[in-house]
C-alpha cells in the first residue's frame, strides 16, 4: 500500500491521463496488497473472473479510496487501460470532491460509517464526448475495501431529456407549451429574492440532479441565471388571435396549424429582438388553441411590454403566405407588468386573462394594459352577479315610482315603477348597475316577475286606499329576456288575477330592440297582452333603429321619447336649442299620432322644455320637473292632494 495514514487520500492532484505504471508491472508491497484485497473482494478465482468479465464498470478501492483492482468495463468506460487506473482515487476518477456533501459521504463510506453513496456525474471521455454516469460506492463486507461501480446512463438521460422536451413543447409550433410556461413562470417568481427565494432557494429551476450535487446549479436549462441583479419586475403579453376559429372552420385544421406555426415564428422573432436589445431572451409559449404568451423576466417597466406588444401587432399585420394561400390575422393582447414581490402565477395569469378580455371587448386587434381600477369594477360586477339571485329571495329590492303627467293639465295619470337594490355592502344601487348583469345571467326573469307583482299590487292598493280618485296606471319595464325566456303572458294574467288590478291600468315598457324584428313567440306574446287590455309602450324611443311605420303594425300604443331628444330643448341654462332637433321631434310626434300612438317625453327637467313639448303635442311627460322617482307613500300623498275628476 502506498499510504500509511488513516483516512482517505485527498483527491489526486495528477491530471487525468498521467501515466502510472500498470498494475502488472508493479512490485512489492503495493502489488501484494492489491492482490490480497482483490482476492478478498472477489473470493475464489472464479469470482475474480466474474469481476473482470462483468459488463458493469467496477473497481475495488482501499480504505483511502485508491483503486486496487479495476475491471475492463471500467477502463473502457473511462477510456483508458485497466492498469492505468491503479492507485488513482475514486474522488479523482469521478469527481467526488467538487462538493462538500458528497466528499463527506465518500469519506464516511471509506471509513465504514456509511453503507452507500450514490450520485450522478457528468464525465468527460477522452474521445471528447460527455457521458452521464451513475456512481455507486459501498463497503465490501468483512473487509476494509470498498466497491465502486459506475453505470453509463447517458442513453437513459438522453431519452429522459427527449421525453421531457416532448412533454414540454407543442408539436404544431414547436414552442414551449403550457406546462413549461408555468414551470418557468413559477420558478421566475419563486426564485426571485424579492419573493423570499433566491438563486439557491427553493425555486431552483428544473433540470437539477437527484444526487448530492445538482449539475444544473442555480441555472435554468437555457443557461440563464435567475435572481442575480434582476429588476424585480415581470411582464407578460397574453395573446389570442382574432377570428382564428373561422380560419379553422373554413380552411381546415391543416391551414389552421400552418397559420399557428407561422404566427409562432413571428412572435419568436419579436421576442428575440426585444430580448437581444434588453436583458435576455423571453419565453414564447403556446398556451393552447390560438393563445400565446410572451414572458418577460426582469422587465424594465410597462414601456418595454407596450413596445413588445406593439411590435407583435405590427409583425402580425403582414399577411401570411401559407402554401399558396394568403391569410391575414390580427390578435388581441392583454399586457400585465408588475413587481415580482407579492405576485403569484395565478394572480398574474388572472390579470392577464382579464386584460385580454378587455382588449377583445374594446374591439380586438389591439393591446390593452392591465388597469387595477377597471379590475376593481369587474370585481364588484362579479360580487353583484353572485349576490343577485339570493338578493331576490332575501327581499333586497324595492320599487320607487315616478309620475307620468298629462302635459295639457299637469295631472298625474300613471307612474313608472323603477327598481332599486338595497345592497347590504354597496348601499342603494341604481338599475343601471345590475339590470344588465341580471339579463346576462337570466335572473332578470325572476326579478322581473317580482317587479311586476309588486307594482301591480301597489297600484291596486292605491286604488283601494283612494276610492274617489282617478286610478293611476302603473308602467313596468320588461327586459328582452323576459319576453323570450319566460311565459310573460301567463305571468301577467296570473298577477292581474291575483292582485285584482284591471289590465287597462298596466303598461309594459319594452325597448326597441325587444320588439324589433319580433316574429313568432314575442309577437304572439305582445298580441296576447294587448288583447288582454294591457298597454305596450316602446321605451327610450329614438335610440335604436326602429321604423315608426313598422312599430305601428305591432300591438304598441305608446312611444316614450328618449331623454336625449328632450335635452336638445334646454332653454334656460344658456345652451341654445337646436331648431333641427325640434323639427325632428315635432315631425315624430305628428307621425306617431297619425299612426294612433300616444307620446310620452322622458327626462323633462325644466318648464321651458315642458312648454315646448306641450306645444309640439306630446301627451305625457316624465321627469324631475314633475317629480323624481319616489317611495309609494309619496305617490299616495300626491293622489290624496289631487282634486277628484269632475
Ligand atoms: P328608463 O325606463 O328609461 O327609466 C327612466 C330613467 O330615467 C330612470 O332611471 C329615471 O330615474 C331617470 N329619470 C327620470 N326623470 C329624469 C330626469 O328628469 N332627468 C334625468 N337625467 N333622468 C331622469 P333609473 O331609475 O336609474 O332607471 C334606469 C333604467 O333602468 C330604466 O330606464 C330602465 O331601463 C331600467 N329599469 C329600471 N327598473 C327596471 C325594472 O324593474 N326592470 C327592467 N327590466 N329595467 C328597469
Ligand atoms: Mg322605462
Ligand atoms: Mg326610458
Amino acid at each position: 500500500m502506498s499510504g500509511t495514514s488513516e483516512g482517505p487520500r485527498p483527491p489526486a492532484v495528477a491530471a487525468s491521463g498521467t501515466v502510472r505504471p500498470p498494475v502488472t508491472e508493479r512490485h512489492g508491497a503495493d502489488r501484494a496488497a492489491a492482490e490480497s484485497v482483490a482476492r478478498t473482494a472477489a473470493g475464489p478465482r472464479d469470482y475474480r473472473g466474474v469481476f473482470q468479465a462483468a459488463h458493469l464498470a467496477m473497481a475495488v478501492l482501499d480504505h483511502q479510496g485508491a483503486v486496487i483492482s479495476a475491471n475492463d468495463a471500467l477502463a473502457e468506460l473511462l477510456g483508458t487501460e485497466p492498469a492505468r487506473l491503479f492507485d488513482r482515487t475514486a474522488a479523482d476518477l469521478v469527481d467526488l470532491a467538487s462538493d462538500i456533501r458528497t466528499w463527506h459521504a465518500y469519506r464516511e463510506v471509506l471509513e465504514g460509517r456509511r453503507s452507500r453513496l450514490r450520485c450522478t456525474r457528468r464525465l468527460k471521455h477522452p474521445d471528447g464526448r460527455t457521458l452521464w454516469a451513475e456512481v455507486n460506492l459501498s463497503p465490501v463486507p468483512e473487509s476494509r475495501s470498498v466497491l465502486l461501480s459506475i453505470a453509463d446512463i447517458s442513453d437513459r438521460r438522453e431519452l429522459q431529456a427527449r421525453l421531457r422536451h416532448l412533454q414540454m413543447h407543442d408539436p404544431v409550433t414547436r414552442l414551449p407549451n403550457r406546462t413549461l410556461f408555468f414551470e418557468r413562470l413559477t420558478s421566475a417568481l419563486e426564485a426571485s429574492p424579492y419573493n423570499g427565494g433566491g438563486p439557491f432557494g427553493k425555486g431552483r429551476p428544473y433540470g437539477g440532479e437527484s444526487g448530492p450535487l445538482g449539475e444544473a446549479g442555480p441555472r435554468g436549462h437555457d443557461g440563464r441565471s435567475y435572481g442575480h441583479g434582476g429588476t424585480g419586475r415581470i411582464g407578460l403579453c397574453y395573446l389570442d388571435l382574432d377570428g382564428f376559429k373561422a380560419v379553422n372552420d373554413t380552411l381546415g385544421h391543416r391551414t389552421g396549424d400552418r397559420l399557428l406555426a407561422a404566427v409562432a415564428t413571428r412572435l419568436t422573432e419579436c421576442a428575440d429582438q426585444d430580448g437581444y436589445t434588453r436583458s435576455g431572451g423571453h419565453l414564447v409559449a403556446r398556451l393552447g388553441g390560438d393563445e400565446f404568451a410572451i414572458l418577460v423576466e426582469d422587465s424594465t417597466g410597462t414601456e418595454q411590454l407596450a413596445d413588445l406588444a406593439r411590435s407583435v401587432l405590427t409583425a402580425l399585420q403582414l399577411p401570411f403566405d401559407l402554401a399558396g394561400q394568403r391569410l391575414s390575422v390580427s390578435a388581441s393582447i392583454g399586457v400585465v407588468e408588475r413587481a415580482v414581490a407579492g405576485t403569484t402565477p395565478t394572480g398574474l395569469m388572472q390579470a392577464a386573462d382579464t386584460t385580454l378580455y378587455w382588449a377583445k371587448a374594446d374591439g380586438k386587434a389591439r393591446w390593452t394594459l392591465f388597469d387595477p381600477e377597471r379590475n376593481a369594477h369587474r370585481m364588484t360586477r362579479q360580487a353583484l352577479t353572485s349576490a343577485l339571485r339570493p338578493a331576490i329571495e332575501d327581499d333586497e329590492f324595492v320599487l320607487q315610482y315616478q309620475p307620468l303627467v298629462g302635459m295639457a293639465d299637469g295631472v298625474v295619470r300613471g307612474v313608472e315603477a323603477l327598481v332599486r337594490w338595497n345592497h347590504p355592502q354597496f348601499g342603494t344601487l341604481s338599475p343601471n348597475r345590475f339590470i344588465g348583469i341580471a339579463e346576462e345571467d337570466g335572473s332578470i326573469v325572476q326579478l322581473g316577475r317580482w317587479v311586476l307583482h309588486t307594482a301591480c299590487r301597489q297600484a291596486r292598493q292605491w286604488q283601494r286606499d283612494h276610492p274617489g280618485a282617478r286610478p293611476l296606471f302603473v308602467s313596468v319595464n320588461v327586459a328582452v329576456r323576459q319576453v323570450w325566456d319566460s311565459d310573460l303572458v301567463s305571468d301577467v294574467a296570473e298577477i292581474l288575477a291575483e292582485t285584482g288590478l284591471a289590465p287597462q291600468l298596466l303598461q309594459l315598457e319594452l325597448t326597441e330592440s325587444a320588439v324589433m324584428g319580433s316574429a313568432g313567440r314575442p309577437l304572439q306574446a305582445l298580441q296576447a297582452l294587448s288583447d288582454m287590455g294591457v298597454r305596450i309602450a316602446i321605451d327610450d324611443f329614438g335610440t335604436g333603429y326602429s321604423n315608426l311605420a313598422y312599430l305601428s303594425r305591432l300591438p304598441v300604443s305608446v312611444l316614450k321619447l328618449d331623454g336625449s331628444f328632450v335635452r336638445g330643448f334646454r332653454y334656460d341654462d344658456g345652451v341654445h336649442p337646436s331648431p333641427a332637433d325640434e323639427t325632428i321631434v315635432e315631425a315624430l310626434v305628428q307621425l306617431a299620432h297619425r299612426l294612433g300612438l300616444t307620446v310620452t317625453a322622458e327626462c323633462v327637467e325644466t318648464s321651458g322644455q315642458a312648454a315646448r313639448l306641450q306645444r309640439i303635442g306630446c301627451d305625457t311627460g316624465q321627469g324631475w320637473l314633475f317629480s323624481r322617482p319616489v317611495a309609494p307613500e309619496r305617490i299616495a300623498e300626491m293622489i290624496a292632494a289631487t282634486p277628484p275628476p269632475s
